[in-house]
């Protein structure tokens, strides 16, 4: 299982710290990976808390672009630099707040794995798309525009994330949150061979409450988790779900 702590943009700095020191101060022996995805100016900050725990820390977007003049993005190669492992890439709030295109998340992941950080690469569809049942298709269509063909190495994770459960207390079904994981788990091996066995993750209102029912659907290997990653210990109560699961 793998748990991710997606921060957005919340909190200050001290905030960032107490967190990551609570989380690494208690995070149980034998938990899932876990990582934290802290706003960029609180990076550091979360990296030297957390440097004696085995929790990894990312970024929550990198740029396409290598180095230049692209004010106010951050290079996957920065994140690397600083010590940062990992990416989240195509979450719905940056595909629909900043317009971000399949191609350039495409782009985005071919920019992080040639840094050798890991991708969480985020799909889902919208309320709109699921009502007309459109949301296998839209969930491939994102797999096989947002991953370079072919992949070399292994090192993505997919995070499938309804956008009309993300942040609104609305989790999707046990059997739906099944159905959409074992497709994209058969897309996988039919079309990225080296991401046969890759963490699916979900995400969208995951909390200590619901985690049992969400690790208990078909080809769940962890959650990403937005608002409830922002206390420690409903972050830590889905972590010890996911180590009961
Ligand atoms: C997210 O931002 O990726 C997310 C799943 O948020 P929340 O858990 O708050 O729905």
């Amino acid at each position: 299982m793998f748990i991710a702590g997606n921060w957005k943009m919340n909190g200050t700095i001290e905030q960032a710290r107490t967190l990551a020191r609570q989380l690494a101060n208690q995070l149980p022996t034998g938990a899932p990976t876990t990582a934290l995805f802290p706003p960029a100016p609180h990076l550091s900050a979360v990296l030297a808390e957390v440097a004696e725990s085995p929790i990894f820390v990312g970024g929550q977007d990198c740029s396409p672009h290598v180095q230049g003049a692209h004010t106010g993005d951050i290079s996957a190669g920065m994140l690397a630099d600083i010590g940062a492992r990992g990416v989240i890439i195509g979450h719905s709030e940056r595909r629909t707040n900043h317009g971000e295109t399949d191609a350039e998340i495409h782009a985005k992941v071919s920019a992080a794995m040639r840094t050798g950080i890991g991708v969480i690469l985020c799909v889902g569809e919208t309320r709109e798309q699921r009502e007309a049942g459109e949301a296998e298709a839209v969930v491939r269509a994102q797999l096989a525009a947002g991953l370079p063909d072919p992949l070399s190495g292994n090192a993505v994770t997919v995070a499938y994330e309804p956008v009309w459960a993300i942040g609104t207390g609305k989790v999707a079904t046990r059997d739906d949150i099944s159905t959409m994981h074992r497709m994209i788990r058969a897309w996988l091996r039919a079309h990225q061979p080296p991401l046969a066995e890759t963490f699916i993750l979900y995400g969208g209102s995951v909390k200590a409450a619901n985690a049992d029912d969400v690790f208990a659907a078909d080809e769940v290997g962890g959650a990403l988790v937005g608002g409830a990653s922002l206390k420690a210990d409903d972050f830590l109560g889905i972590i010890t779900a996911a180590m009961n699961a």
